[in-house]
This record gives structure tokens, sequence and C-alpha cells, in this order.
């Protein structure tokens, strides 16, 4: 069975950039576009009698900008946005939030890891790439070249994102908001990004997923630089399997890309699975010494050119340090590169 027919899109059709659409009562899906070869993000608005609450905020460009004006002027039924909720780090979500709050008076709301994370990477924009993530990068086999390429374009986080507020107001696991005039559970996943907000509203029964339940492209899980030692495909798996008993199979997941969608566990196992066959694939690549950049064409199906360079390496990586941590993969080094063997 493919992935489509595992899965049912009720709503066929996405709606227009910055044309929201109805999705469920008090729910509104708002489509922006996204200058990458991923070339759109949803963002929600929900509403109740008081006003409006944005979740995400799309990335800062003029484009977007323009369109949330838009929705501004034409589509708030005279009444303010008093909440802005931002899933996660990744400038597609967060990039506006500093603008939003400034333009209604907000504060944002967001997990704490991610809220520091954000003010941290933001920090390096217009440094120079430092000697410790040359050094990752070169221990994966990442060639001079490319590395090269990497320098120049160190810092680019900063540059999908308006200065972010100086305070902002903690949302965490267990926790609850009321938005559309129902109370929606705090959820976090782990693994995509630090602190990983989803909301769930058992009264509606929609869950607002953000990257980390995706209909049809599996969300980047990545080690970077700053942590290489960290473990997220650990913390991936063990979120797809704790969504799996916290939200119901019948919910409908509203995703940060791609299209609304019923099958929330089909798709989680599905998302485990693929996991697990890379992990066995790669293990047995490894029966010969590996480097993190040969086993690219055992868990990718695209060429890897240097647009997507640092998130191949990342998500190689967190595939490589889960199996370091379970002591099935041994590690030598030659010449500032890193190989890997299976045990
Ligand atoms: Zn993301």
């Amino acid at each position: 069975m493919t992935e489509k027919s595992a899965l049912q899109f009720p709503i066929s059709e996405a709606p227009d950039m910055g044309q929201p659409l109805a999705v469920a009562d008090g729910v509104y899906w708002l489509r922006m576009p996204l200058p990458f070869s991923l070339n759109h993000i949803n963002l929600w608005l929900l509403e109740d009698e008081a006003g409006w609450t944005i979740v995400d905020t799309g990335i800062n460009t003029q484009t977007c900008k323009k369109l949330w004006q838009q929705v501004f002027d034409t589509h708030l039924k005279g009444k303010p946005v008093h909440q802005l909720i931002v899933t996660h780090l990744h400038p597609d979500h967060v990039g506006l939030a500093g603008w939003i709050c400034e333009t209604w008076g907000l504060t944002l709301q967001m997990s704490r890891t991610d809220y520091m994370a954000c003010r941290v990477l933001m920090s390096d924009t217009g440094k120079p790439a430092p000697q410790a993530a040359i050094d990752f990068y070169k221990a994966a086999g990442v060639n001079d070249e490319q590395l090269e390429s990497y320098k120049k374009k160190f810092g680019g986080y900063g540059k999908g994102i308006y200065a972010m507020p100086n305070s902002f107001m903690r949302l965490e696991d267990g926790g609850q908001v009321t938005m559309a005039g129902h109370t929606w559970e705090i959820i976090v996943g782990k693994g995509h990004a630090p602190e990983h907000l989803c909301l769930y509203c058992p009264v509606l029964n929609v869950f607002i997923a953000g990257d980390q339940l995706l209909p049809t492209i599996s969300s980047n899980i990545s080690v970077w630089p700053t942590e290489p030692y960290s473990d997220p495909l650990k913390e991936w798996l063990d979120s797809c399997a704790m969504l799996q008993q916290r939200i119901p199979g019948d919910v409908l997941v509203l995703p940060s890309h791609g299209q609304v969608f019923f099958g929330a566990h089909q798709r989680l196992q599905r998302l485990i699975d693929g996991h697990e066959k890379s992990l066995v694939k790669l293990l047995e690549a490894c029966l010969v010494p590996q480097r993190n950049v040969d086993l690219f064409s055992h868990l990718f199906r695209r060429p890897i050119t240097d647009d997507v360079l640092t998130l191949a390496v990342g998500e190689t990586q967190a595939h490589i340090n889960y199996l370091v941590a379970k002591n099935k993969l041994k590690i030598s080094s030659n010449n500032g590169a890193i190989w890997y063997q299976t045990v």
C-alpha cells in the first residue's frame, strides 16, 4: 500500500497563498510561500469571541509580511490578534514572530528551549564559522570545496528571522492553552527541534502537528556541530511512539507542510519503520568502514547537492550516533576523518 492510500486527505486542494480556509470550527488553514525547494508552509488561525490566535508565522520576507497584512486587513472581522504561539525554532515557523508581536503588542508563546536556542543561533549571524563546526564536517568527509561553501553560508539561520522579542511566555508539555473557544493540550515532541510544541484539542479532535508529524515528507532529524554527540533519532523515535499513545487514531492532523490528513497512527508507524530500515541498511554498509558522506546513497534517494549537504550530514550522523549509543558501530579516526564499522 502506498503512503497516500494509507492516509486520507479530506480537503483535496490546499488554499491559495494568504487565503485562510476553514478546516474545523473556528480553525483556519493559511498557506505562505517559502523560497526553498520546499515551497510553502501551513500556518493556523484560530478565532474566538475576543480575537485571534496565530500558530506559526512564516519566514521573514517582504512577501510573507504583505500576505499577513492582507489577512489582518480583510480576514479578522474587526477583532485583534491576541495570542501568538510558535511550534519550534526553524525560520519558516518563527521568522515573523518579532514582527507580529510588535504589530499587535503580544507576548510570544513558545517552548523555553527553542526560544533560547533561537536566540543563540541568531547571534551566530555575521560571525565566521567556528573551528568546531569545520572539524565536524571534515570528520564527516566533506571535501574542501564543500567546506568553503559551508563557511560562506554560515549564519544563514538568522537571516530568515525578524528581530526576536526580548522576552517570551513559556509553554511546556502537559500544559494547556485556550484557542477557538476550546482547551488545547500541549504535547512536546523532540528530535526535529529541541522542544517542539504540538497542540491537541479533544473537543474538536484536531492536532496541530507542526513538523512533528508530516504526511508525505519525513522531517529532518539532524545532529548539528554545536552538539556532535547528541542522539536526536532516539528522541524522534520515542516521540513517535509517545504520540501514538497521546493522540487518537482518528484525529484530524494539521501539519506544517503538505495537506491536512487522517491516519496519524499509521503515519507515525511508517516514520518509525522507515528509520528502522535505514538503520539496518547502515549496519550492512558499515561491514566495511565508512565515513558519514559515504553513507548518503544508503539513506537518501536523491543526490546530495550543496544546498542540502548540512541536512544530509546531520541526518546521517543522527543514524550513526543512534547506533554508536547502542554499541552497534565502532569508531576509528584517520587524518581528521572519522570511520564507522559495524561491531
Ligand atoms: Zn522544522
